[in-house]
């Protein structure tokens, strides 16, 4: 692979071009006119503007990122998340314009892409799913309602095509299920394009476990083991690590070779990511994720193995260099999301950065853009970085995360650090095990 075009912003766009400076590969920086002091378009080979700043003109611009990769002669387009990275159109496009797509074939993410489809995929491959409606509700009102109440209240109405933790509604009692149902199709409709829900039973006190894979072109499949991401606000992730800590041994192992096997049922290619809730010692598998996730990094440090730069690699359409047995996994890695926001209230916070200071020393990691100067724009997420912490054990990476909290500066506009250093020190955190609710119930006090 010689030139990569990276279609994304931020720090994943920066985390892309570091991956290819040390795969030998040149890179594109595709940017909107918003993003032209991005780190990553000052250190790219080249860079091209594809739009202005709104996404939908630019980072979603389908026609402007393929113009771009054709006239810069690219090789690969690297989606990074979120935007187009799991556009099943977009992918598709990539492949027939002739330049290769840095995630699984455009088939694959449209499987997975639909809820509905990837459950049923994932029971056919052997992955234990929320017990539910299997498959879409249709306009039969009496047969949701027997749906329904076979599940049990409370059930969870989803959207078939939903994502970023929108177009979900729980659901108490049976007298509000019809209404709640139309709503959801309603905004399932005009957010997604697409008004199929479905239903699920609506767990109380889950956790968020998911599995990391990692699969060539050749039908070789691995797994990274699991990450915890219970820490959650409206079902957005805000703290991440590696390896979930006391779960059930013996099911978290069926489940890491049920994962690998649906890789290779699928055809899966590249990095993915399964994502389960997990209650009294079960998994309940919810979405896959076909592309490299935000909390990547914690996965990283405990297996010692480049993600982004596997990426490359089995997109090129070359063996894993690894198997299962040579994956070991070494102590316990944090990460905290870094968002350009109020910590009370979590209004998005841009502006201008008069300072910025990193922390450092050993097991410290930092993925980010910014830098002193730098001004965060309103258009976008309000990720501006993420914070990474390695240890031997839980406690001691905890403890190393503190202190890199404590470390860090970001002067000029608010930022959520003030959250992560008092989450440091609760004392429920700290003995870890907590639900996806955790957060909700810390901030309602
Ligand atoms: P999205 O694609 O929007 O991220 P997911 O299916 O991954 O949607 O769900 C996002 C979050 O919603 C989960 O991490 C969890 O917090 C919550 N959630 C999803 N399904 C259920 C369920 N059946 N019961 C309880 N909570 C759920």
């Amino acid at each position: 692979m010689e030139k990569v075009l990276i279609a994304n912003r931020g720090e994943i766009a920066l985390r892309i071009l570091r991956a290819c400076r040390e795969s030998d590969i040149k890179t594109v920086a595709a940017h909107s006119t918003a993003d032209r002091d991005l780190m990553h378009v000052r250190l790219a080979d080249e860079s091209v503007c594809i739009g202005p700043a709104s996404a939908t003109q630019s980072y979603l611009n389908i026609p402007a990122i393929i113009a771009a990769a054709e006239v810069t002669n690219c090789t690969a387009i690297h989606p990074g998340y979120g935007f187009l990275a799991e556009n099943a159109d977009f992918a598709e496009q990539v492949e027939n314009s002739g330049f290769i797509f840095i995630g699984p074939p455009s088939g694959v993410i449209r499987l997975m892409g639909n809820k509905v489809s990837a459950i049923k995929a994932m029971s056919d491959a052997g992955v234990p799913t929320v017990p539910g409606s299997d498959g879409a509700l249709t306009d039969d009102n009496e047969q949701s309602q027997a749906i329904a109440r076979r599940i049990g209240y409370p059930v969870l109405i989803k959207a078939a095509s939903g994502g970023g933790g929108k177009g979900m509604r729980v659901v108490r009692d049976e007298s509000e299920l019809l209404a709640s149902i139309s709503l959801t199709q309603t905004e399932a409709q005009n957010a997604f394009g697409d008004s199929t829900v479905y239903l699920e039973k609506y767990l109380e006190t889950p956790r968020h476990i998911e599995v990391q894979v990692l699969a060539d072109n050749h039908g070789n499949v691995i797994h990274l083991g699991d990450r915890d991401c219970s820490m959650q606000r409206r079902h957005q992730k805000v703290i991440e690590e590696a390896p979930a800590v006391d779960v059930d041994e013996k099911a978290r192992q069926q489940v890491f070779d049920a994962c690998v096997l649906a890789c290779k049922k699928m055809g899966y290619r590249g990095a993915g990511t399964f994502e389960f809730l997990y209650e009294n010692g079960q998994y309940y598998f919810i979405e896959m994720n076909t592309r490299i996730q935000v909390e990547h990094p914690v996965s990283e440090l405990i297996t010692g193995i480049d993600l982004v730069k596997a990426q490359l690699l089995v997109a090129a359409g070359e063996t894993l260099p690894w198997q299962q047995s040579d994956i070991a996994f070494s102590g316990h890695a944090i990460e905290c999301r870094i968002n350009a926001e109020d910590p009370q209230v979590f209004t998005p916070s841009p502006g201008r950065i008069n300072h910025f200071h990193a922390p450092g020393g050993p097991g410290v990691r930092v993925d980010s853009h910014i830098y002193s100067g730098y001004t965060v724009p309103p258009y976008y997420d309000s990720l501006i970085g993420k914070v990474i912490c390695h240890g031997e054990s839980r406690a001691s990476a905890l403890d190393r995360m503190t202190h890199a909290l404590n470390e860090t500066v970001v002067d000029g506009i608010k930022t959520n650090l003030p959250l992560h250093r008092r989450l440091m020190a609760e004392d429920g955190f700290r003995r870890g095990n907590i639900t996806i609710h955790y957060l909700e119930q810390l901030l309602n006090v």
